[in-house]
């Protein structure tokens, strides 16, 4: 399958599925979203994921400082929303992630990274939306099926550590 139509057919598949029943947007502002015009806050794009958003208004993609292989993982900016129905993957998980750990078993987390931005990080798993936790899981075996993606989330969870390492040292200081 092209890579654009993986991606739309994951997109398809969270496209009626929130974190909450509810908007959670209105506990928060929408804050995962806002541009506040002061340091922008990108979304990773998944490998090749580029190529399904192509054309998408008010999202301007770039090369990041984060690599895998290298290569620059492409990052999304939004100024100031996207059209909701055309979001990146990434927007359509937070706050979940498929962690992968460095034995490479995957379980589906509350992304230790909406710390700062997200008010579902306080909570358990099982109180998010149970559509929106299959659909996740559903698309993050998926994701794990495909050497590139798999890859990109096995390399992010290590983003994920850095984060929670960092946490430690703060609750520790
Ligand atoms: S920051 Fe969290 S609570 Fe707020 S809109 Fe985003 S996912 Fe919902
Ligand atoms: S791309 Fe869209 S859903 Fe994602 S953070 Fe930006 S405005 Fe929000």
């Amino acid at each position: 399958m092209e890579p654009k139509d993986f991606y739309h057919y994951l997109y398809r598949k969270l496209n009626k599925r929130t974190p909450l029943k509810n908007d959670c947007g209105t506990l928060c502002g929408n804050a995962c979203c806002v541009d506040s015009g002061e340091e922008p806050l990108g979304m990773y794009l998944f490998p090749f994921e580029e190529e399904a958003l192509q054309g998408t208004k008010n999202l301007t993609i770039e090369d990041s400082d984060f690599l895998i292989n290298e290569k620059p993982v492409k990052i999304a900016f939004c100024h100031p929303y996207c059209n909701r129905r055309e979001r990146p993957l990434s927007c359509r998980i937070f706050p979940l992630f498929p962690y992968v750990d460095r034995l490479g078993k995957m379980q589906v987390i509350i992304d230790p990274r909406s710390r700062d931005c997200c008010p579902l990080h306080r909570l358990e798993r099982n109180e998010l939306s149970s559509q929106f936790v299959r659909g996740v899981r559903h698309i993050a075996k998926l994701l794990m099926m495909n050497e590139s993606t798999r890859e990109f989330l096995y390399e992010t969870s290590r983003l994920i550590d850095e984060e929670l390492e960092l946490y430690c040292q703060f609750l520790k200081s």
